[in-house]
């Protein structure tokens, strides 16, 4: 059996790493010319020097909102001198000496970047190009695990008026220092961590900053943001809010989130996204249609690293026998039940976990009985939580950072 992963990011290295464990062969293939995804930090936006759209959305700056204990494989804990939120290069070096300790980096194809997958004959058919000659080249596998990441592709609302207001507009995924907005009225449209985190940020160099967010009560976030409502529309320069209240602005920084993107998938794999939704899949991570294609990290509000890993380890048992997959009018039927129950959500938050992550890893262990995250994973997150509404988003660390967590 030969696997072919894409993305070698904290989630494609995973899935190597317990390849190897299982013995199984494998290749990973990689866009960039780094493994490590998300914690490559550029000054580049747009593409890279061969074309590639800039995969990273990572800031200058960065500390983590999960502690080091919660972002560690289970095998493989930080250096005990690492703070507890960690630097963006910290992350970095942690990702790439979990590569050199498992032996990864020789199956990571480096600049190839998968271009389409298909199913032939009960294989799959991995089409790639090598981004810096162009050539394009196809290689066979049993089975694949898509590993690339789900911060990349923004996600921009539509906001009425917005193509007449002529100030700067940026997506978070695009943002990387405060200092081009020095001196300037910014509007940040979104409250989620990069939303929080990149206010705060720009609020040490800026005029004023307004946060914008669906929040019928105010935010617990320091004084310096100007809390409002949604936006209604741009007249020229002013944003006009739900509430009638109108604000000039010179910048708009959208910290609107991602879509969920696998630009390679042929229809006959059998995956679709509506709405931001993708399915059917089982237990969020496997084809039903073809149940020998995997997905790695779609959940979101988790410990990533901790999900990536149980994960894989689900997938692999039903490939090595371990664990044999119910009939697939039995995944169907359970995917339908789980719908049902999140019917009263909006589509895209049918991915979302937050507390429920525990009892997420609780049935991948027991349904395939494998071994189980760490009950210290859940109850460390579950207190992290806490502290995040408790300690007004913010919370003072080790120096005079602010760190939201
Ligand atoms: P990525 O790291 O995005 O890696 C995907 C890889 O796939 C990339 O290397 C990309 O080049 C490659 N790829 C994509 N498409 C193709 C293709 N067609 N062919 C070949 N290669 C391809 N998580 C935390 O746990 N704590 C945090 O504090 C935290 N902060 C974050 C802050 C920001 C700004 C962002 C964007 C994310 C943050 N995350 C955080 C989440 C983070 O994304 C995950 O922790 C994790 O690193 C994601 O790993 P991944 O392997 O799924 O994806």
């Amino acid at each position: 059996m030969k696997i072919a992963i894409i993305g070698a990011g904290a989630a494609g290295l995973c899935a190597g790493r317990h390849c190897l464990r299982e013995n199984i062969a494998f290749d990973i293939f990689e866009q960039t010319g780094n493994l490590g995804g998300t914690w490559n930090y550029t000054d580049l936006v747009g593409c890279d020097e061969n074309g590639v759209p800039i995969h990273s959305s990572m800031y200058k700056g960065l500390r983590t909102n999960l502690p080091k204990e919660l972002m560690a494989f289970e095998d493989f804990p930080y250096p005990k001198q690492n703070r507890s939120y960690l630097l963006q290069d910290e992350v970095l070096d942690y990702v790439r000496s979990y590569s050199d300790k498992f032996h990864i980096n020789p199956h990571i194809k480096y600049f190839k970047r998968v271009i389409r997958i298909e199913r032939q004959n009960f294989l799959w058919s991995v089409h790639y190009e090598d981004v810096k000659n162009k050539q394009k080249d196809m290689e066979h596998y049993d089975a694949v695990i898509i590993c690339n990441g789900h911060y990349s592709d923004p996600f921009i609302p539509d906001v009425p008026g917005i193509e007449s207001f002529s100030g700067r507009v940026k997506h978070s995924h695009d943002y990387r220092t405060p200092e081009p907005y020095a001196n300037k009225k910014v509007l940040i449209l979104g409250s989620g961590p990069s939303g929080l985190d990149i206010s705060q940020q720009i609020s040490n160099v800026a005029t004023k900053v307004f946060l914008s967010h669906r929040s019928k009560d105010p935010l617990p976030v320091p004084d310096i943001l100007h809390q409002k409502c949604l936006i209604k529309e741009f007249v020229e320069n002013k944003a006009i809010f739900e509430d009638g209240t109108s604000e000039e602005i010179d910048d708009v920084v959208f910290c609107t989130g991602y879509n969920y993107n696998f630009p390679f998938l042929s229809t006959n794999c059998g995956v679709k996204i509506t709405d931001n939704y993708v399915h059917p899949l089982y237990k969020q991570i496997i084809s039903i249609e073809n149940p020998t294609l995997a997905f790695l990290g779609i959940p979101f509000k988790v410990c990533p690293f901790p999900l990536f890993d149980i994960q894989v380890r689900f997938f692999l048992a039903t490939l090595t026998g371990h664990f044999k997959l119910p009939k697939k009018e039995d995944m169907l039927q359970e995917l339908v039940e789980e719908e049902k129950r999140k019917s009263g959500l909006p589509r895209p938050k049918y991915h979302e976990l937050g507390k429920a992550q525990g009892s997420y890893f609780n049935d991948l262990s027991e349904t395939a009985k494998i071994k189980m995250v760490p009950q210290v994973v859940q109850k460390l997150y579950v207190r992290v939580m806490m502290n995040r509404n408790r300690n007004n988003c913010f919370e003072i660390i080790d120096d005079d950072n602010f760190v939201q967590i």
